[in-house]
């Protein structure tokens, strides 16, 4: 039986329990995992910060690992089959139903109601759906991506990565652009990677704690600052000061705190560009000014929630590329491990930003 663990319902503790081996419908594989990991997402959703999850929950959405057991047929993208044994990740949102409004007009899959998240919208009651677990079921219909890519590199970005993508995409940088990064976390740091890849001439960071920032300019950012050591005028003073006195092209908000919006409205030059992508969860209200901050500075204001499977294939493509995947490769010092009996530890440490990024490791004992 294999062993998960769980979150049993909001602000509890996770829980281990071993769970029947599920029964493979047609089309259908059992995956092994070799690591998940602990992100944001999971803090909230232990707190309970985020509508429409089922718990118990196993969290760990994004997870490598390879198929032990396939019933039927799963291609991947090229329409090769899949062998027992590959390694493989697979895209953790389930049941975009290409047939809906969201999908077919607004060609935004990532707002179709019918989408389904393993380890986020998908309980155990649902099945084997979390990465936090020796196994996973992948239920029919999900796409999995192989993986020739060292598993800790790809883990290193991990489902920061394809969001971090995702947010890239959306701010639309221009060759030679300034841009600003808010938060050091995992987006943050795979945003500062992408934004150069992209074109951006400098990007900057205000984040914390010092060994995220540390992070943060190994992955190439021209110069840090540390936000708790530094009150709103002497970061926006900072950031003119590397801008021209304008403020930055283009921001994107990775941090989780509301007020991290507004200061992003505030640090972006006029007719500049900002992007949010660190308010996956409810973490409240804030207010601005609205001629002040947004209509006389004729700024643009993106929202970026979640990612779809373009993202994924990017984000396997990058990490598996020698020379690309470097940055990544070079954070895997940075990354913590934790058997599955150990979750609630690595629930603490990601919580406390202690460490970069938390994988779950089910072999370990
Ligand atoms: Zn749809
Ligand atoms: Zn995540």
């Amino acid at each position: 039986m294999p062993l998960v663990a769980l979150i049993p319902e909001p602000n509890a503790p996770v829980e281990l329990r071993e769970v029947p081996a599920p029964e493979l419908e047609k089309n259908s594989a059992l995956f092994n995992v070799e690591f998940s990991e602990v992100c944001g997402t999971d803090v909230y959703l232990q707190r309970g910060l985020l509508t429409g999850v089922p718990y118990p929950l196993v969290p760990g959405h994004v997870s490598v690992g390879r198929l032990s057991k396939i019933r039927g047929t799963l291609v991947d993208i090229e329409g090769r089959e899949f062998r027992e044994g590959d390694r493989v990740t697979f895209l953790d949102v389930h049941r975009t139903c290409h047939q809906c409004w969201y999908c077919l007009v607004a060609k935004a899959t990532t707002r179709c109601p019918k989408r389904k998240v393993y380890g986020i919208t998908y309980g155990l009651d649902d099945g084997l759906c979390g990465g936090w677990a020796e196994q996973i079921y992948l239920k029919p219909g999900t796409l999995c991506l192989r993986l020739d890519a060292d598993a800790e590199t790809f883990m290193a970005g991990g489902c920061a990565l394809p969001t971090a993508l995702h947010a890239i995409e959306r701010a639309d940088i221009a060759i030679g652009d300034t841009v600003l990064v808010l938060g050091s976390g995992p987006v943050g740091i795979s945003g500062i990677i992408l934004a150069l890849m992209r074109g951006a001439l400098k990007v900057f960071c205000i984040g914390a704690p010092a060994p995220r920032l540390e992070a943060a300019s190994e992955a190439g950012a021209d110069a840090v600052l540390n936000f708790e050591d530094h009150n709103l005028g002497e970061r926006l003073e900072w950031v003119r000061e590397r801008t021209g006195g304008r403020g930055a092209d283009v921001t994107i908000e990775a941090t989780g705190a509301p007020d991290a919006v507004v200061e992003a409205m505030r640090f972006t030059r006029d007719a500049g560009r900002v992007v949010v992508v660190g308010q996956y969860t409810d973490h409240g209200e804030t207010s601005f000014n609205p001629h002040l901050d947004l209509n006389r500075k004729h700024l643009d204001v993106r929202g970026c929630w979640g990612s779809d499977f373009s993202h994924f294939h990017r984000a396997v493509q990058i990490v598996s590329d020698p020379l690309k995947s470097k940055a990544w490769a070079s954070l895997k010092s940075r990354l913590a491990r934790y058997s599955l009996a150990k979750a609630n530890e690595a629930l603490t440490a990601v919580a406390q930003g202690r460490v970069l990024k938390a994988l779950i490791d089910p072999g370990q004992r």
